[in-house]
């Protein structure tokens, strides 16, 4: 079986054809400044098979951007499927099912009636989701596809976890509540955790941090999300690498007022110019920032240090909120590759029983149990495969 995974963004889509029972992959890659002038890249995973990178080809609309896919992966030279008919179905990413969507979904017109209900909780990415959703449909007319859902898996989280304390009428008129990102991640990492650890998701309490460009920590118990750091918006929670994670609200209007900002400016500052980045005046990627903390920089130190702090600190809070805590997985860029990052967001739980091994620390890539031995809390690395996530839910729903 194989299956197409697409990520369509306003002016970019990414791509890849798997085979969601191995995990194989056939090709991926990406088409970028659609609309614009149109590059395209194709990165075919069987040996002969040449790839294009970052090639101009015309995609006015995101229709030419896949027809450039398809006619690729069947391409009779590089291609590595013999015709379209060995796609068995699209999985699509979308970004945001808000309380319509609690797992993944076959695409019906009244599904795509729903996603596009969702489109004022993600302004910038559902409309782009749905183009790309309806260009696919246009182009491959019979195939099933599928909606999988950044904050389906999130959905589980009880009341308690999700409301915040304004007044009720937010939450039954404009739906403000927390929804939670990164879902499909924390779903896959948190399932491979089970059979790492040769348990049943049923029995293990998990912290899930994905840590990346963008970051979010979520609460797994019994398979189940209950609480994560992301909010309404993917600007709540840890500081990220450009975004300013939770804040007061309060100095919103203490700096608008001062500076004569308006509610875009702000927010231009707490999405694109906070986080490490603002915090550092360095970088917003964690391996410059510790070059420069290894040069002596304090900033740049103390960037590293609020990041892992805060990661921390949520570690805390999620087994106080779980009631204990049998696993931490680091997934995402840099849970999955500093390991720096990672001895500093561990070091001190040694009294809840978090104990890493250090030399263990030092392994990137694959998946690797991080915690001594002896360590009550075992301490997971597992590199995320959101891709896979989506095409095994589109997977399993086709199949029925
Ligand atoms: P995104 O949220 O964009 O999907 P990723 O999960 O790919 O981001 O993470 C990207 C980030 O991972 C980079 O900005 C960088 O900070 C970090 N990263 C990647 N490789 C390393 C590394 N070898 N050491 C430390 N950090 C890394």
């Amino acid at each position: 079986m194989n299956i197409l995974v697409i990520n369509a963004g306003s002016s970019s889509l990414k791509y890849q054809l798997l085979n969601p029972e191995t995990g194989d992959l056939l090709a991926k890659g990406l088409c970028e400044r659609i609309g614009i002038d149109g590059k395209f890249t194709y990165k075919p995973q069987l040996a002969g098979k040449e790839t294009l990178d970052a090639i101009d080809v015309a995609m006015p609309t995101h229709s030419e951007a896949i027809q450039a896919v398809l006619d690729a992966l069947v391409d009779a030279k590089n291609g590595v499927i013999g015709s379209m008919k060995e796609i068995d179905a699209v999985g699509h990413r979308v970004v945001h099912g808000g309380e319509k969507f609690a797992s993944s979904v076959l695409i019906t017109d009244e599904v795509m009636a729903a996603i596009e209900e969702c489109n004022p909780l993600a302004p910038l990415h559902n409309p782009a989701n749905i183009i790309g959703i309806k260009a696919c449909q246009a182009l491959m007319p019979g195939t099933p596809m599928v909606a999988v859902f950044d904050t389906a898996f999130h959905q589980t989280m009880p009341p308690k976890a999700y409301m915040y304390a304004l007044p009720y009428a937010y939450y039954e008129n404009d739906k403000v509540r927390r929804y939670g990102f990164h879902g499909t991640s924390h779903k896959y990492v948190s399932g491979r955790a089970a059979a790492m650890l040769g348990k049943k998701p049923e029995e293990l309490k998990l912290v899930s941090c994905h840590l990346g460009n963008g970051s979010s920590i979520a609460a797994v118990d019994g398979g189940k999300s209950v609480d994560t750091s992301m909010g309404f918006t993917p600007l709540a929670g840890l500081p990220m690498g450009t975004r300013a994670g939770d804040l007061d609200a309060g100095i919103l209007q203490y700096l608008m007022n001062k500076y004569g900002m308006n509610i875009d400016e702000m927010l231009n500052i707490l999405n694109k110019k906070s986080g490490v980045e603002g915090l550092s005046c360095v970088s917003s990627d964690f391996r410059d920032l510790e070059n420069a903390a290894n040069s002596g920089d304090e900033k740049a130190k103390l960037a590293e240090e609020k990041f892992a702090y805060e990661v921390k600190k949520y570690v805390g809070a999620y087994a106080a909120a779980m009631g204990g805590v049998d696993a931490i997985i680091f997934t995402a860029g840099v849970g999955e590759n500093d390991k720096g990052i990672r001895a500093m967001v561990c070091e001190g739980l040694e009294y809840m029983g978090v104990k890493l091994d250090a030399e263990a620390n030092k392994g990137r890539g694959k998946e690797l149990v991080i915690s001594a031995a002896d360590s009550k809390v075992k301490v997971l690395l597992i590199p995320t495969n959101e891709e896979l996530m989506i095409a095994q839910d589109t997977a399993a729903i086709v199949k029925g």
